[in-house]
């Protein structure tokens, strides 16, 4: 097949090495794309990457991915894969990055985390979005800079996923209780204003690991500069991160009390992302979050 040999002549030129896909070992975990570890084992050592694979027209998305593990690394705030190179041949499309092996939690990487995390979100910009845009999960995020995170976060993450929404059919109460909120967007913002901050974007709990030394290691980014409220939201959304985290982000940069009842109008982006991307059954869960927040207004 010519995407493995493809994916081996771009390896070498990355990385100044020759490198023949001996072994590939499926990994799971991933939502979107089908993922591998790929090793070559004919030199003194073993050398491994990995390796995601998608449909040619994903090639941009892998290379807005790419380009957003090196924003990440180069906030030097937290340790991501670096990425190698990208590229496609036959129909796919293929990123490659280290290979990272994952280990067990010191006692204190939760902690570590937290205070990584605070790191990252001190990285400002002077507005919000990014330079291009990107994908959260495998729909389209938009990132078009603007100096006013209301209006961004109405029109360019809210909107977009309620036009969508529209589109794959949910229309009656959901997008009624949408226009309803966007409408009053200010109310949740009137004694706070969010600073431009650099964000993971898609921070769940799959998106986050330990390497071998216990050190946190985050990817599959959907980054942009947004209000830091939002990536601490999203760790809250499946599962959590557990209290130590909280402690120490806290500690580090304490969040604003408005936090608790904005905390759902951030993670209503991603549930209407599971709306558009898994179908119906977040529609509820989308909707009572409407009805908690219409609540506040
Ligand atoms: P997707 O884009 O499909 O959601 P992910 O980027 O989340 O895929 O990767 C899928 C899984 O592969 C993750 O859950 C994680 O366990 C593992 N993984 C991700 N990046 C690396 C890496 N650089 N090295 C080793 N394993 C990784």
């Amino acid at each position: 097949m010519q995407i493995w040999s493809s994916v081996e002549v771009s390896i070498a030129n990355a990385s100044g090495h020759s490198f023949s896909v001996q072994r590939k070992q499926s990994i799971s975990g991933g939502s979107i794309n089908r993922a591998y570890r790929i090793d070559d084992e004919s030199g003194r050592e073993r050398r491994s990457y990995f390796l995601k694979l998608n449909q040619a027209n994903r090639l941009n998305m892998f290379e807005a991915e790419a380009e957003a593990l090196l924003a990440l690394a180069s906030s030097g705030a937290i340790r991501v894969p670096q990425p190698l190179c990208s590229g496609q041949a036959d129909d796919q499309a293929w990123l490659v990055t280290e290979y990272i092996n994952f280990g067990r939690k010191r006692v204190d990487s939760t902690q570590l985390l937290g205070r990584q995390i605070a790191a990252l979100h001190a990285c400002e910009s002077d507005g919000f979005g990014w330079k291009r845009d990107n994908t959260i999960g495998a729909t389209a995020q938009l990132n078009s800079r603007s100096h006013d995170w209301i209006d961004f976060y109405r029109e360019q993450r809210l909107g977009f996923q309620f036009q969508l929404a529209s589109r794959n059919g949910f229309s009656g109460s959901l997008q009624q209780k949408g226009e309803q909120l966007m409408t009053h967007l200010d109310l949740f913002f009137s004694n706070y204003q969010p600073k431009a901050s650099l964000l993971h974007g898609d921070l769940w709990s799959g998106n986050r690991a330990f390497d071998e030394l216990g050190e946190p290691v985050v990817f599959d980014p959907a980054l942009y500069y947004g209000d830091r409220e939002a990536d601490i939201a999203m760790t809250e959304l499946f599962g959590g991160f557990g209290s130590e985290f909280y402690e120490s982000y806290n500690d580090a940069w304490p969040l604003d009390e408005g936090y608790v009842i904005r905390k759902d109008l951030y993670n209503l982006y991603h549930i209407l992302n599971h709306v558009n991307l898994f179908g119906a059954s977040y529609a509820a869960q989308a909707e009572s979050m409407l009805d908690r927040l219409l609540a506040e207004i």
